[in-house]
């Protein structure tokens, strides 16, 4: 990036993103709409678009440019990027210790009142208790494929209606030898997928993996091409890019969560208008919790640390309702 801002000054916005935010962005304001309001060339927002909101989970024309400033303005989640040695899982296993957790249980129907919750599988089991968090992905609640009855009160229906979830893929090629230049890990493509990087760098492993990243727009055009078809563009950008035109994998797949029916998207984004949401889907509804990455401040939101503190959030909450004083006949 840094080699990037010295070659050309259009590039001299930073993953800081130390905007003047003066003149504020307007409640309705999309970060496109704003960073043209405040002067970015059409230069400096198609490099917008490839990069930096490429990590938002949706292109800048569709995204709340207030929701965006708090995220880049809040430091409190810090904005260091780390890897778990070990993988995510050891961290799942830890929280899950001791807990009776049912893979491969799909839930269809939540009922619910002041008697508690039952939720309804599709294997036809069904699991009652006093309260219940709700963790599923806003593109879940979305699609209707879960009934909640009685039906959630309108202001939240409405809030889940208001949040989106950016599409998003990865398309991951082996190669049996390393392919990118020596001391490269990672780059912006000109063409589509906008975003490669090699996991494998700086491993001792055999051959090398890629993987291309898009969001957006860019997921959407590979998206309506299907999976051979989506392959087949992003070998075609990683040989142009590379200068490789035989370039031939040993193995390639492609990692698509907007086809995925238990996620449909990647992560949560804030549309223009919306950048209440976040909150208000957080609210209880008592004997039902919220928890999960679309219920986190915006800083949060979209993250694994946001979906983790949001969690225990709502484990607060159901914890103070169930201990609650009950009221005498
Ligand atoms: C490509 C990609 C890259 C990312 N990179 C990062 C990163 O670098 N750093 C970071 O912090 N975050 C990253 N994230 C975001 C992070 O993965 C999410 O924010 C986080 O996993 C959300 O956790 P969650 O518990 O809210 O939702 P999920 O992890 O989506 O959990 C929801 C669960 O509900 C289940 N479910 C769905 N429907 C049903 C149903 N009907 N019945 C029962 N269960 C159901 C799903 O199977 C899923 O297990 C990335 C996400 C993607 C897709």
């Amino acid at each position: 990036m840094a080699h990037a801002r010295e070659h050309h000054p259009d590039f001299d916005i930073t993953r800081s993103w130390a905007l003047p935010l003066t003149p504020p962005p307007g409640e309705y304001e999309s970060l496109e709409g704003y960073l043209r309001r405040i002067g970015f060339t059409d230069e400096q927002i198609h490099y917008t678009r490839r990069s930096f909101a490429n990590a938002s989970g949706d292109s800048p024309d569709k995204i709340s440019a207030i929701a965006a400033s708090e995220e880049w303005t809040d430091t409190e989640a810090g904005d260091g990027d780390f890897r778990v040695v070990g993988g995510y899982v050891r961290m799942l296993d830890r929280l899950a210790h001791g807990l009776d957790i049912r893979l491969n249980t799909v839930v269809e129907r939540i009922t619910w009142g002041k008697y508690g919750v039952q939720a309804q599988t599709t294997l036809g089991d069904t699991f009652s208790g006093d309260a219940a968090i709700i963790t599923l992905p806003i593109g879940v609640l979305q699609s209707g494929s879960l009934t909640f009855d009685p039906a959630l009160p309108d202001d939240k229906q409405a809030t889940i209606q208001s949040l989106r979830m950016g599409p998003g893929m990865k398309l991951v090629f082996w190669f049996d030898q390393p392919v990118m230049p020596e001391g490269i890990g990672a780059f912006y493509s000109a063409f589509n997928p906008p975003m490669i990087w090699s996991p494998s760098v700086g491993r001792d492993v055999r051959g090398q993996v890629i993987t291309c990243f898009a969001t957006g727009d860019y997921a959407r055009t590979l998206h309506a091409l299907g999976e051979a078809g989506a392959l087949e563009a992003a070998l075609q950008t990683l040989k142009t890019e590379l200068g490789l035109p035989d370039l031939t994998p040993t193995a390639a797949r492609w990692i698509n969560w907007t086809a995925d029916s238990y996620a449909l998207g990647a992560y949560s984004i804030v549309p223009p208008g919306a950048h209440h949401a976040r909150p208000a889907l957080a609210s209880p509804t008592p004997p039902l919790f919220w928890a999960g990455e679309a219920t986190v401040k915006n800083a949060w939101g979209a993250t694994v640390h946001g979906a983790y503190v949001s969690g225990r959030r709502a484990a607060d909450q159901t914890r103070e309702f169930l201990l609650r004083p009950q009221m005498s006949s």
